[in-house]
């Protein structure tokens, strides 16, 4: 398996090399944005790890860029935490994954080992529930034509739901899929977050398409609610 890292800290690119490499990879590296997009664009890598704070061009460019082409290679974003842009905008703008520096190499290896497990699919046509709908292409979601604005994780909470829609999603599946944690300690995120998703997709709308169904998870209604 091919990775691009793309990634201006020289020496964290060399790290992240070794690191890759020691867990089986073969790593090309590119410093730049405006580099870093040509070799993702002809390189026929299988997965690019990709920095957002590039000289030349953003990550998120490169990011966007790469979707608007129909590129589809899976992107893996990397991040220093206190950045001066937030990692959800990648997601939004068509990454796959996100890691915050610093990261450790056997849980990078891991993640791009699920990216690439995924692979560079097309993003499928438009989900939708009655007059709700998430198109993973374009990561926009819209409610009886309004456009709605998700978080990553919200995002990605909906997708799920909406792939299984009329059917009861366990919490706990829902953390193993959209967290990608085991971490029972956490199953009150997904309470937290469907709150979050009520508030956007169905209470200024008066609709109720996430359901709780009471001891066993989560229900999105296939008729939208
Ligand atoms: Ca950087």
């Amino acid at each position: 398996m091919r990775v691009l890292v793309v990634e201006d800290e020289q020496r964290l690119a060399a790290a992240v090399r070794r690191g890759l490499q020691a867990e089986g990879f073969a790593v090309d590296l590119a410093h730049n944005g405006p580099d870093g997009l040509h070799l993702a664009r002809e390189g026929g890598y299988d997965a690019v790890v990709l920095d957002l704070m590039l000289p030349g061009l953003s990550g998120y460019r490169v990011c966007q860029q790469l979707r608007a082409e129909e590129n589809w290679v899976p992107i893996l974003i990397l991040s220093a935490k206190d950045g001066e842009y937030d990692l959800a905008d990648g997601l939004d703008l068509g990454a796959d994954d996100y890691l915050t520096k610093p990261f450790s190499y056997v849980v990078l290896a891991a993640r791009l080992r699920a990216l690439l497990r995924r692979g560079a699919a097309p993003r499928p046509a438009v989900l939708q529930a009655g007059d709700l709908s998430l198109d993973p292409g374009t990561r926009q979601v819209r409610r009886a034509g309004t456009e709605i604005s998700l978080t990553p994780r919200e995002f990605a909470l909906l997708e799920y739901l909406l792939r299984r829609a009329g059917q009861v999603v366990s919490k706990a599946t829902l953390l193993e899929h959209v967290w990608d944690s085991f971490d029972t300690t956490e199953l009150n995120a997904v309470e937290v977050y469907a709150g979050y998703l009520r508030r956007k997709i169905d209470v200024p709308f008066g609709r109720a398409a996430l359901q709780t169904v009471r001891g066993a998870g989560y229900r999105l209604a296939a008729d939208g609610g």
